[in-house]
């Protein structure tokens, strides 16, 4: 056997050990920062190391510090997990090593984009022409979404800012949901647009439609609106319908951040969450949540192909680029990176894997799996559920913010389970997220028990 494929063959049987002990392994590893440097520290290497050593070292050093994210028992943020199909494509993108930036440097890597894309938009309910941008979360989606957005807008105005910049540019008005992602600022800010306006949310943190509308019509001005489909706290949706009425009296950009919640689209059940969401003008979506891709996995779309373009596009005389003539794509036109890992298989391979009956099953299941933890969390004395739970997501505390953070605390440190915490309204809540294919009853009844022998524990006070 070659050396190569022999330590790939290691390296795989490692792997498979790695996923078969998910559903044993604490979700929260029992380590510490310094035993983590301690055992992956050491002077700058002078010579070689046969890889063969270097893989098991690097196991033996970094798996005591691996968070089962993977496991059905994970519910903190929104995670996902690596559904069998996409962990395999995700290995062969390595193997393959595609340059996916331009089509000659990785054919495959820009068809199977084509193809994905036509999946997504189908299954998403996004208006068939719109374009893709495959980046590496929802992060780097609303920067590419809100390039295209504050492109398009100025042009509007006859401001090119491709080649003037915004260096006395029209200004262009912000306004965002008072619960809007973090991600959303960032993004805004790498733009040079600044901070945004923030239009007031209701107690579920969606944006309220009659404050928008009143913000919008106070001025005409270039703007771009930001909606959320899915609050990473509630799971609220804002109101579409009315938010894409009162964008497009005013004809106003709308961004909408679909992370997780825009999934819910596939599901008959819950699709009324995002009832008007394909009038928006752009779109964000994580496919290392709910789509069950491994990290690291976005994806941002366009209604508006050529404003999407004209914001990322590049060209250099030695790069060799469809201008569209062959039907050819080169991602280079639809992403903020030059050279990039081939994502589009591992999404591809989940699509594929799934089917649309599997995702809607996936989909239905974790919403279920939030509701049944809903409704039997709040048989523990003290607990109490503190969002209308309408997708995925829970959130709930006990009486005090102290007894709240003690359970809470007690229960990550046993590690059967894991959940995280936040604060909603200025009181301590925990969050609750399921977003992994192997969350079923069996984990959310454990979950539950974790949290009633904790609470046990815990007088009240
Ligand atoms: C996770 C999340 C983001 C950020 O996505 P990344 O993939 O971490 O960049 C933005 N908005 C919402 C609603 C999210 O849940």
């Amino acid at each position: 056997m070659s050396e190569i494929r022999d330590l790939l063959r290691r390296t795989a049987e490692i792997a498979a050990d790695y996923v078969e002990s998910l559903d044993e392994r604490p979700v929260f590893p029992p380590t510490t920062p310094e035993a983590l440097r301690q055992a992956l520290d050491g002077p700058l290497p002078e010579e070689p190391v046969e890889a063969d050593e270097v893989v098991s070292e690097l196991v033996a050093g970094a798996e005591p510090g691996v968070v089962a994210l993977g496991s059905g028992r994970y519910f903190g943020f929104v995670i996902g997990g690596g559904l069998p199909a996409a962990l395999a494509a995700d290995w062969l993108t390595s193997t393959w090593d595609q340059n996916a930036g331009i089509y000659p440097i990785g054919p495959s890597a820009s068809v199977v984009e084509q193809v994905a894309r036509e999946w997504l938009v189908e299954l998403l309910g996004l208006p068939g022409e719109a374009s893709v941008g495959f980046v590496t979360g929802t992060q780097l989606a609303h920067v590419t979404g809100l390039a295209a957005a504050r492109w398009h807008v100025l042009d509007d105005v006859g401001w090119d800012v491709g080649r003037d910049g915004l260096t006395g540019s029209p200004p262009i008005r912000l306004l965002v949901g008072e619960q809007r992602h973090v991600t959303v600022d960032r993004a805004l800010r790498l733009l040079g647009l600044g901070a945004p306006t923030t239009v007031a949310a209701d107690e579920q943190g969606r944006m309220r439609a009659d404050a928008l509308a009143e913000e919008l019509e106070r001025a005409s001005a270039p703007t771009i609106v930001c909606a959320q489909a899915g609050d990473v706290n509630t799971g609220a949706f804002d109101p579409l319908p009315e938010i894409a009425d009162a964008c497009e009296s005013a004809r106003a950009w709308l961004h909408v951040d679909g992370a997780f919640g825009i999934w819910a689209a596939v599901s008959p059940r819950f699709r009324h969450l995002v009832a008007g969401i394909e009038r928006a003008d752009s779109w964000t979506t994580d496919a290392h949540k709910w789509l069950q891709v491994p990290y690291d996995s976005g994806l941002v779309f366009c209604a508006h192909p050529e404003s999407h373009r004209n914001a990322m596009t590049v060209t250099a005389s030695y790069l060799i680029q469809d201008e569209g003539s062959r039907g050819v794509r080169d991602a280079v036109d639809w992403v903020p990176e030059f050279s990039r890992r081939a994502r589009g298989f591992a999404v591809y391979a989940a699509l594929r894997s799934l089917g649309r009956s599997g995702l809607t099953q996936l989909v239905e299941r974790c919403c279920d799996a939030a509701a049944r933890f809903a409704e039997r969390i709040v048989a523990i004395e003290g607990a109490e559920v503190i969002n209308e739970v309408v997708l995925n997501q829970v959130l709930f505390r006990f009486e005090s913010d102290e007894r709240t953070d003690d359970i809470l605390a007690r229960v990550q440190a046993a590690g059967r389970v894991w959940f995280g915490g936040t604060s909603w309204d200025g009181r301590k809540a925990i969050r609750v997220s399921v977003s992994n294919w192997h969350t079923g009853d069996e984990e959310v009844d454990l979950a539950v028990e974790e949290f009633r022998a904790y609470a046990g524990q815990v007088p009240a006070r």
